[in-house]
């Protein structure tokens, strides 16, 4: 059996789903593990470009099993138009490619309401949620206050279960916000609806996992966000509310047992970052502009400009160790040939010192970025599909940040499409 697990080290957007959709053909199995609708793997092929928000990368190749493990906010409204986006550009996705764990909790209509209340109510001290309904969803399961995908299969228990959970919500709906509350009907229609649309593709995939497992199937974890977002590991509280690190992966997908032997983290050749929060290296104006414009920086989900920055080695390298990476991928180098020289920070200067180490949340936004400046090679790459034929300074950036990063990097992407990644030896 093998295990790889694939990861975001930085910020997320890395172009963990074109390394995905790259990697599949080597295995048998793709799951994800946490996270919902609010990822937004972009992933381009034969059937053209695609946003992947709930599906697992690997629905695109034939043969490959994708699940939605326990660990998933299951959000059965966006995913069944997920797959119906799919099915008709000509993909297949059906319960015999697609399976959803019964032990993945729902994620209701209550949930995006509340995400958007509460972001409202923050006003300009919002953490830039995707109003996806996300963290409420997390804080709902944690307290055991949601519901489980495989009650679909026993309405009488899951109807007197929807109506103490509505009672309880209605209470902060109405009390804390002010808003209008739920009906029973609502909901019950809206579980009709959709609940009834996923009942098909529900199975106990801890079961399916341990028999692949013992088959020695090989399987592929797919995270979703990046380390610098992990709900324990990131920068709280600008983090999301789910563990996007390799170590859940086990958890997530409903076999805790599980080793992953690889962990493939993906890297990106600079720094973007979505939403609020402290980000040392950012850049403004136009110089800011003009990465944004060459990587194409723009939310895959919302559309929102992300904050762009150089690739900043102090965060980098705390994401490699708290993934684990056992190698990584150098995603979006073709994006920094517009460039002379390159810039890269180096250290963070805090409290008048020099620190290689990634500092506690609190203190980050003291922290200012050293940078250096290496040199570019300046002309387009996109076109190189071999790693000998590459300049010689794009090597030479490289092999920098795989010493800086302490971790070997094995692949090199020089743009989206699938053939557009250089394996290293
Ligand atoms: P993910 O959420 O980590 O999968 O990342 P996103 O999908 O948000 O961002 C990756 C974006 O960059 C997508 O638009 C990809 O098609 C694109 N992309 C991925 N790798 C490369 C690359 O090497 N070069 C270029 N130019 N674009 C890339």
């Amino acid at each position: 059996m093998k295990t790889c697990a694939i990861v975001g080290i930085q910020w997320g957007d890395e172009g963990k789903g074109r390394m995905v959709d790259l990697l599949t053909e080597d295995y048998d199995v793709v799951i994800r593990y946490q996270g919902g609708g609010n990822a937004g793997h972009t992933v381009v092929n034969s059937y053209g470009k695609f946003a992947l928000h709930l599906l697992p990368s690997g629905i695109f190749r034939p043969g490959v099993v994708n699940v939605l493990g326990n660990g998933v906010a299951l959000d059965a409204e966006n995913l069944w138009k997920e797959i119906g986006d799919l099915r008709s550009r000509g993909v297949s996705v059906g319960p015999e490619n697609l399976k959803i764990s019964d032990r993945a909790s729902l994620l209701l209509p209550w949930h995006r309401e509340l995400d958007a209340l509460e972001e409202a109510r923050l006003a300009d001290r919002q953490y830039g949620s995707t109003k996806q309904g996300i963290a409420p969803f997390y804080s709902d399961k944690y307290q055991k206050k949601t519901i489980l995908a495989g009650e679909l299969l026993y309405p009488e228990a899951l109807r007197q279960h929807l109506e103490e959970l509505l009672e309880w919500k209605n209470l902060i709906l109405t009390g804390v916000y002010g808003a209008k509350p739920f009906s029973l009907a609502e909901l019950t229609g809206w579980l009709g609806e959709y609940g009834e649309r996923i009942r098909p593709f529900l199975c106990d995939t801890g079961a399916l996992l341990r028999a692949a497992a013992a088959e020695g199937k090989s399987l592929l974890f797919e995270a979703q966000l990046g380390a610098l977002r992990d709900l324990d590991f990131g920068i709280y509280p600008y983090t999301t509310s789910s563990n996007a690190i390799a170590a859940y992966a086990p958890i997530g997908s409903g076999l805790p047992s599980v080793r992953v032997q690889e962990v493939v983290g993906v890297v990106k050749a600079y720094s973007t970052c979505v939403g609020e929060g402290p980000f040392v290296c950012e850049l403004f104006g136009e110089e800011a502009q003009r990465l944004r414009e060459a990587g194409g920086e723009y939310g895959a989900k919302t559309g929102r400009p992300r904050r762009v920055g150089p690739l900043d080695l102090v965060a980098t390298r705390y994401g490699v160790q708290i993934q684990g990476a056992t190698g990584l991928a150098l995603t979006k180098l073709d994006v920094l040939s517009y460039l002379k020289e390159i810039p890269v920070c180096t250290h963070y200067e805090l409290d008048g010192k020099r620190t290689e180490d990634f500092p506690f949340p609190a203190a980050l936004a003291s922290a200012k970025p050293v940078v250096s400046m290496l040199e570019g090679w300046n002309c387009d790459i996109s076109g190189v599909r071999r790693w000998e034929d590459l300049p010689e300074a794009a090597r030479r950036y490289v092999e920098y940040v795989e010493r800086a990063l302490g971790c070997p990097i094995r692949y090199v992407s020089v743009g989206p499409e699938r053939d557009a990644c250089l394996v290293r030896g």
